[in-house]
């Protein structure tokens, strides 16, 4: 039977998906052997072109020229397209620019920014664009595997459910139900953050006063790798199921009435905090359509905030 031909192409985003990609360490031979031909992978292979391919995958959003130009040649050259991590899924971490007027982003990240060295040469780099965008927003995906990056396992499972036409078996549970800490009512009255205060390992964050986004974010990641690890978790592999099919569901709400059954901190006061946190703990999913619209985006102020600086408002 011919090998199905696997091509990748990365758009915007940290190459961690890639580094997830080669981390498959042996059993990417065992899926390749006999079954996938590699085609184009750029951070392994040198090819530039588009060579057609029987499943494409992308990595990264689409923020820049350059990410459009590769997001339809990669559509026009593979008869399915996977959207390969929470980046194109959901826009991942860029969202947080949405804070940001684009020559406030340039500014901080090159221009202005201490540890970069400006040169008289002219500098070809794509041209970014204003906002920052899903894959769906550009071309038609037909697969989507969220993860930030997903799990050896997910991506394995993903693969062969594909080749072997059939549903991959991959769980649509939360971090929560991976995670190994107790929720238990406390009677905590103020909220910490992660780096204030040495937590109890095997109490929940929330239980302790410090905001944990395990129960509204898929697990993509498996045994709950950052709460295990003290680090309260930033649902960095996308929202959980509920909040994505039902609109009306949203991550600060549910987050914070979890929080306030389960400490005596006012719900209000967790608001406000997810609020300032906002562009780390909201950032991996705000860019997709499913959350600009829900009750508590801030992405619509911070576009209207941006346009006024623009404006010299
Ligand atoms: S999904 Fe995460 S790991 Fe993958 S490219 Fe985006 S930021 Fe990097
Ligand atoms: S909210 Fe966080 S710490 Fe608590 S159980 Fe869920 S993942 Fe673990
Ligand atoms: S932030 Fe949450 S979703 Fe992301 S890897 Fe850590 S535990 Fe998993």
């Amino acid at each position: 039977m011919p090998k199905a031909k696997l091509s990748i192409e990365w758009l915007s985003g940290c190459s961690g998906c890639e580094v997830a990609f080669a981390d498959l360490h042996e059993d990417l031979p065992k899926v390749l052997k006999d079954e996938v031909e590699l085609v184009r992978l750029p951070i392994l292979l040198d090819t530039k072109e588009y060579v057609s391919a029987d499943i494409g995958m992308i990595t990264g959003s689409i923020r820049t020229e350059h990410d459009i130009k590769a997001a339809h040649a990669m559509r026009e050259s593979c008869e399915t397209i996977i959207a390969f991590g929470t980046c194109p899924v959901y826009g991942g971490p860029h969202g947080g620019g949405y804070a940001h007027t684009t020559k406030e982003l340039l500014d901080r990240s090159f221009i202005k920014n201490p540890t970069t060295r400006t040169t008289e040469s002219p500098c070809h780099v794509p041209q970014l664009l204003d906002e920052s965008r899903t894959l769906d927003s550009e071309i038609d995906v037909d697969i989507y595997m969220p993860g930030c990056p997903p799990h050896p396992a997910f991506i394995i499972e993903g693969l062969r459910g594909l080749l072997q036409g059939r549903v991959p078996k991959i769980g649509q549970q939360n971090v929560c139900a991976e995670c190994s800490r107790n929720m238990e009512k406390t009677d905590i009255t103020t909220i910490r953050r992660s780096y204030e205060v040495k937590f109890n390992s095997h109490l929940c964050f929330l239980s302790q006063g410090c905001l944990c986004f395990g129960s509204v974010a898929l697990d993509r990641c498996r045994k709950a790798p950052c709460p295990t690890a003290g680090v309260p978790c930033f649902a960095c592999g996308g929202p959980s199921m509920p909040v994505i099919l039902e609109p009306q569901m949203d991550i600060w709400t549910l987050v914070a009435e979890r929080m306030a059954h389960l400490t005596n901190i006012p719900k209000e006061d967790i608001i406000n905090e997810i609020k300032k946190q906002a562009k780390t703990h909201y950032a991996y999913a705000m860019v997709s359509p499913i959350f600009r619209h829900k009750p508590t985006s801030l992405l619509r102020k911070w576009v209207q905030q941006s346009q006024n600086v623009e404006k010299g408002d």
